[in-house]
């Protein structure tokens, strides 16, 4: 036995023998254990002679005079959480007084209009704004006794270890007081229901049961390379859904591409002058970003390694309110991969740059204030305006850029519309890859505990107030306190009652969601029922069911909308099809990559091969595809065929197979083929009463079954070549970089 499941097992045993007591209140203290761990660091090399650190060289002289440290797996962000956007932008209701301070503590009396019917009510405003009490004499307990409802049995408060919370520890304990559930500071030596991580899956290991607030791979999913694969993905199976995502190429392997392609758009027109920003792969905060206008302008090296990174077509017509730039940071939580569950935050934050916005030219490309919109660096311009009012400044709520757009006849409701299916499609590109890492750190039949997680979409407007996804931060700050310059060079953090406002509002609804006395919703997916992503998805409040002893909280900041929105949107989801097939095929030790036997082995199961497509190619095609993707993922945990290759190697099998189709439709043909199969194979081993591998469970079998979309078919002259590079971007058409400048 490994020592892995020995500590298992004595943790299990532990857990027994304190079952007891830990129902108890008061143990805690006795229970807490010694932390001793490193503060996390993700700090970015900040070697990197750019423009974005030039300025941060200058800054990080400032930032050494700080009061307190700043650490950088935490972004910058202000949010404003609960306010529900329709009441605010639709329904018409205004808040008439914003005390501006501590918005967050409980109790302000404050008044609410509400347009239409000359009604003032009064209320207790609650962490994020939303009003609890509307009867002034009577409280929710009473009603509910009145109402003939029975009150539950006090449950044992829900236990959170809180010991390697880091940055969003203080949130985090406001959250859990404002529930009244139990916080262990130190660590338990029995388990607790909620493990809360500032920064990986991993920061607590051997954690056996409860759950944890990070997926294992995240971290590594959400990089930018990673990232841009993923969506890349999408965009060849479906070009028109993800064109969300600026055109991308990944350094150092496609400089070449880059190189090309720019050329001959810029000799097919020599009116185009497109302009590139170009991002280290672990970056954030702004650190090693700049803006070039010809692939020459790259720096490829860092002394004699290969900057790893991307560089992407930049959005040259963002739309300006005040004359400047800003991005949009919204708060998204998965609460579950399977079945898939996706929250997003009512409330958003918008970040300004700092000086007024020009489109790029040679002059301006290094001008960081106002071509980047990253609160970390812009907090360090003169020009930064802490503002206590929640609409001016260099920060502001969504809510209220939303509302003065709304005042300029802006179809807010599209734009709302549009950023959900920008965040749906996203978590959908992410999810096969996040599915392959989980399997590996929880193997099915072990024991683990299960994984929710939040996440920060930075989101920029065009000018045609098309969203389009610049990031996914997988640890956004969660810090209630902002930089504060209190002497000429000297920062501090002070509390900041915006930052609480919302981020205890969107970790207490976090909180709520995982509660795990909390009746879980039916898991039971509605059916993909037609092909009508198209349909725009209304802003109406989501009506939360409440647990009874959640009364005295406001109604949840956190907006279901997956599976509420699966019939727009799970035909995409056929990336996740192929990963279900990879996973089976793995094997039963929580591989990460196939080897060439378990390739064979799918081939064979699934009945690929024949005598136009022997064996023997299908070996060649494994060590090809497999040789090439080596080279790509140097972090890769383990020698074979990762995911990605894998998902290669299958467009490549089934363009072979449906001659005459679109990729789509040759990929759903190729799916259908080897999962019934699958199926009937497992009916034959099922009657034999053996079990076969380690196959899925069979319910995510029978969901992925259901996700084909009826109204892919018709056939279509694409056909994908197959040849070594088919995997590259298509041509960069002139059309779809005029696209941007006409905003
Ligand atoms: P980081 O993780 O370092 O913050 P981002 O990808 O968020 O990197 O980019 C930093 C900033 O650069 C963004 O906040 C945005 O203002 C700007 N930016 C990033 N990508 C683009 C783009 N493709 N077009 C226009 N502006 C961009």
């Amino acid at each position: 036995m490994s020592d892995h499941y020995v500590k298992v097992k004595v943790q299990l045993e532990q857990m027994k023998s304190f079952g007891e007591d830990a129902e108890k209140e008061g143990v805690d203290t006795e229970e807490q254990l010694p932390v001793s761990s490193p503060p996390a660091s993700v700090s970015p090399d900040p070697s990197s002679t750019t423009i974005a650190g030039r300025d941060a060289s200058n800054i990080s002289i400032t930032c050494k005079h700080r009061g307190k440290s700043r650490t950088k797996q935490g972004k910058d962000d202000k949010n404003s959480c609960g306010k529900d956007i329709s009441d605010l932008s639709l329904h018409g209701s205004v808040v008439s007084a914003h005390d501006g301070k501590n918005l967050n503590r409980l109790g302000h009396e404050r008044t609410l209009h509400i347009r239409g019917t000359g009604k003032i009510l009064q209320g207790k405003s609650e962490t994020n704004g939303n009003y609890v009490t509307i009867h002034a004499s009577k409280n929710v307990q009473d009603m509910r006794r009145e109402d003939g409802f029975k009150l539950p049995k006090k449950r044992r408060p829900v236990t959170v270890d809180t010991s390697k919370a880091k940055t969003s520890l203080e949130a985090l304990k406001l959250s859990i007081k404002q529930l009244k559930w139990k916080e262990f500071p130190l660590g338990r030596r029995t388990a607790c229901d909620i493990y809360w991580h500032g920064v990986s899956f991993h920061d607590n290991e051997n954690i056996v049961s409860g759950q944890v607030n990070k997926f294992p791979g995240m971290i590594e999913m959400l990089r930018k390379i990673n990232l841009s694969r993923a969506v890349r993905t999408m965009q060849e199976l479906f070009p028109e859904e993800y064109d969300f995502y600026p055109r991308s190429w990944i350094l150092p392997e496609e400089y070449q591409q880059f190189s090309t392609q720019i050329r001959m758009v810029k000799e097919n027109d020599a009116t185009v002058n497109p302009t590139f920003i170009v991002k280290p792969d672990g970056g954030s905060q702004g650190d090693g970003i700049y803006l070039i206008r010809d692939p020459s302008d790259l720096k490829l090296m860092a002394g004699s390694q290969a900057k790893q990174g991307v560089v992407q077509e930049y959005i040259q017509k963002p739309l300006l309110i005040d004359k400047l730039k800003f991005d949009i940071r919204l708060y998204v939580l998965i609460k579950s991969l399977e079945p898939l569950e996706i929250y997003i935050a009512k409330e958003g934050l918008t970040r300004f740059c700092t000086e007024p916005y020009q489109e790029p030219s040679q002059k301006n490309l290094s001008h960081v204030f106002m071509h980047l919109t990253n609160y970390s660096l812009n907090v360090h311009s003169g020009n930064f305006v802490h503002s206590d009012s929640q609409s001016t400044g260099s920060k502001r709520t969504l809510s209220s850029v939303l509302y003065r757009l709304a005042a300029k006849g802006v179809d807010i409701k599209k734009v709302w519309s549009d950023i959900i299916a920008l965040v749906i499609k996203t978590v959908i590109a992410v999810v096969p890859e996040l599915k392959v890492y989980y399997q590996a750190d929880i193997p099915p039949g072990k024991p683990g505990p299960t994984c929710f997680q939040i996440l920060g979409f930075d989101i920029l407007l065009m000018k045609n107030l098309k969203p389009v996804l610049l990031e996914v931060n997988s640890n956004p700050s969660m810090r209630i306190e902002h930089e504060q310059e209190v002497a000429p060079g000297v920062f501090e953090y002070v509390p900041s009652p915006v930052d609480e406002d919302v981020k205890v509002g969107v970790i207490r609804d976090t909180l709520r969601l995982m509660d795990p006395g909390h009746k879980k919703p039916s898991t039971s997916q509605p059916r993909a029922a037609g092909f009508e992503h198209r349909e725009e998805i209304p802003m109406e409040a989501e009506t939360q069911e409440r647990s009874p002893d959640e009364g005295a909280l406001p109604s949840l900041c956190l907006k279901q909308v997956y599976p509420k929105y699966t019939k727009q949107f799970n035909y995409l989801r056929l990336v996740e099809r192929i990963a279900a097939l990879f996973i089976r095929f793995l094997g039963v030790k929580g591989n990460m990559r196939l080897g060439p036997t378990a390739f064979r082995t799918f081939i064979r199961t699934c009945k690929l091969s024949n005598s136009n497509f022997t064996m023997a190619s299908v070996d060649i095609l494994y060590i090809d595809i497999t040789r090439r993707w080596s080279g790509t993922t140097p972090d890769s945990r383990e020698a074979g065929m990762g995911l990605q290759a894998f998902v290669e190697a299958f467009f490549f099998l089934a363009g072979r197979r449906f001659k005459s189709l679109v990729l789509k439709e040759q990929v759903v043909s190729l799916l259908e083929l080897c999962e019934a199969q699958l199926e009937s194979q497992s009916g034959v081993e099922d009657r034999r009463s053996l079990s076969c591998s380690r196959a899925l469970p069979r319910a995510v079998k029978t969901q992925t079954l259901g996700l084909t979309n009826p109204q892919l078919g018709s056939p279509a002259p694409l056909r994908r070549a197959a040849s070594q590079d088919y995997r590259l971007h298509q041509k960069l058409k002139p059309r779809t970089l005029r696209a941007n400048v006409e905003n």
